[in-house]
């Protein structure tokens, strides 16, 4: 009981701190944003950022801005920006018509460093890079007095003109708020606000030399599109009493407030855009949307839907304190999404054939077949049935061990939504591989017949030789190796796991799943959750990434 209602607390605290703030009169609305910078995809970590501040702003009836954070020139900004939208959108988070880009108020960034340099708050400094990191002192000692912090505003204003007009190389200056060099915490040691980068810009090409810091830009944003509450990770909390300094000296009438959560970690899988950027430079996945990868780009393309990360961020709640979640707390979340939604179909995927010798020859009879035994909405559709089947190869077994209920010599089980058959024998190729299995059916056992004369342990599933669609499945495990932990202790590189995926090429499914499209999902019969891969599925050639299998040992905490 207690431990439930910390849980309820924590989950809400950040809406406990706007309600505060409203009853206050701080803020009279609710303004959030997702700030990401585009130097890579986004992931389940940024999924939960996202939701958060777009469920905060719909919660309040406030509004919700998208803002990409680019006022560090690097390479290939445009592929990133548009997988990011696009994924946003998918998550069905909506800016409405408030898409911003952080490069847009460059000029707004550089009025309000003058601003600070004529108030005495910011100055030119000299010093390279090394030499400002030795200045600074550390967390034991305090930091040591800029020699070029005595220099007069007008030089300043000056010096910071000539920054901007490119007089300088890279790294030659940087302009630095003046706060205060002893403070205890390092971030307010007059920090560099703006350094000289001669850096062509995805946005402003070769306007700017001058790029302004993260700690500076990021509170001006907010305080230019009217945001209230600037919700980001733990890691900044240190840096709060520099963005709460610079609204305050930048005098904005209604000054953003930070708040801090813990970011999302997921046990076993590689979050970090910089991991992520690795395995994809170094082609051990198939791109950033790789099925193996937890991109939110990755988990569209495996089959994950908007509505199963929406619950899993969810249950996830927010919190203050960093830990890893069960990254099968997210097949929980989808396997719950899909069971009642998608239409359940019989594929073979491991195929083996199965005979059955007293069928009548080319007779083929058309059985109705439930699409969604839970959820009778879905309806049904029709299987074909005749003398040749295909069969799981597990489901047959020459020498049955004890409790197995399938098909052995003698033995005789149900055919989903069809007969009972009985095992008659089998062929084997010259390596002693089973390759046919022979059975005879009872005609008068057929499914919903109402026969109840026998009772059978085992069903099996099965798909039809001559109507089958054949397609290639691709089974996924871990990317990185459970046992090991996901890095290795000595050089911080991931321990892969060598089978993360397995590729079947000839399964073989009910012929109502043709004419599946990309992103199209299925419940295959005990086999899982399936979704069509939208980037190597032809129509012809159908390919299938399995999101989930059926089975679990997850318990949703109480
Ligand atoms: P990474 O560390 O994976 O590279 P990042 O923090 O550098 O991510 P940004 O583009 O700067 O990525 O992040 C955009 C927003 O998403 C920030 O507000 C950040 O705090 C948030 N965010 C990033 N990772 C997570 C996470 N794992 N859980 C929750 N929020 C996250
Ligand atoms: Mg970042």
């Amino acid at each position: 009981m207690e431990d439930n209602e910390k849980e309820i607390v924590s989950r809400n605290f950040i809406e406990q701190e706007i309600d505060k703030d409203l009853a206050e009169g701080v803020y009279d609305t609710v303004h959030t944003r997702f700030p990401p910078e585009p130097n890579g995809y986004l992931h389940i970590g940024h999924a939960k950022s996202i939701l958060l501040n777009y469920g905060l702003a719909k919660k309040y009836q406030g509004k919700f801005n998208m803002r990409f954070d680019d006022t560090n020139p690097t390479k290939e900004k445009t592929e990133f920006v548009e997988s990011i939208k696009e994924d946003i959108k998918w998550l069905g988070a909506d800016w409405e018509d408030r898409l911003f880009f952080a490069s847009d108020y460059f000029e707004q960034m550089y009025e309000a460093a003058v601003k600070l340099i004529k108030k005495g708050k910011a100055y030119v400094s000299d010093l390279s890079a090394d030499e400002i990191r030795e200045y600074r002192g550390t967390l034991t000692e305090p930091g040591k007095k800029d020699p070029y912090s005595e220099r007069s505003i007008e030089e300043n204003l000056e010096l910071f003109e000539h920054m901007k007009n490119g007089a300088y190389k890279d790294g030659e200056k940087v302009l630095r708020a003046r706060i205060d060099m002893t403070s205890p915490n390092i971030n307010m040691r007059d920090p560099v606000i703006y350094r000289v980068a001669h850096m062509n810009h995805h946005n402003t090409g070769d306007t700017w030399c001058i790029y302004p810091m993260y700690d500076f830009a990021h509170p001006i944003e907010d305080a230019i599109e009217g945001i209230t509450h600037s919700i980001c990770t733990l890691e900044f909390e240190d840096h709060r009493p520099l963005y709460d300094w610079v609204v305050r000296e930048l005098e904005y009438e209604k000054p953003p407030r930070q708040i801090e959560f813990a970011k999302l970690y997921l046990t076993n899988v590689v979050t970090g855009k910089r991991y992520i950027k690795k395995l994809v430079e170094d082609g051990i996945v198939d791109g950033w949307d790789d099925p193996r990868l937890v991109s939110i780009a990755a988990l569209r393309r495996r089959g994950f839907t908007p509505e199963s990360l929406q619950m899993f961020v969810e249950l996830c709640g927010v919190s203050k304190s960093n830990s890893s979640v069960d990254y099968a707390m997210l097949e929980y979340c989808v396997r719950e999404d899909l069971k009642l939604k998608k239409p359940r179909m019989m594929a073979v995927l491991d195929p083996i054939k199965l005979v059955i010798d007293n069928y009548p020859e080319g007779q083929v009879e058309m059985l109705e077949a439930s699409n969604n035994m839970e959820n009778p909405e879905l309806g049904t559709h029709q299987v074909p049935f005749s003398g040749e089947l295909y069969i799981e190869r597990e489901d047959f077994m020459e020498e049955p061990p004890k409790k197995y209920f399938r098909l052995f010599p003698g033995n005789e089980v149900r055919l989903m939504h069809a007969y009972f058959v009985t095992c008659t024998g089998f062929e084997k190729d010259e390596k002693g591989n089973v390759t046919v299995v022979h059975c005879t059916y009872d005609p008068a056992t057929k499914a919903g017949s109402g026969f109840s004369e026998r009772k059978v342990k085992g069903t099996i599933h099965w798909v039809p030789v001559k109507e089958a669609v054949k397609a290639e499945v691709r089974l996924y495990e871990n990317l990185v190796d459970e046992e090991k932990g996901v890095y290795n202790k000595e050089d911080g590189s991931l321990n892969l796991n060598p089978n993360s995926m397995t590729v079947l090429k000839e399964c073989y499914l009910e012929p109502a799943v043709s004419g599946a499209e990309a992103y199209d999902s299925f419940q295959f019969v005990r086999n899982g959750f399936f979704c069509v891969d939208y980037k190597d599925s032809k129509p012809d050639a159908l390919v299938f990434n399995r999101i989930v299998s059926l089975k679990s040992s997850f318990k949703l905490p109480k």
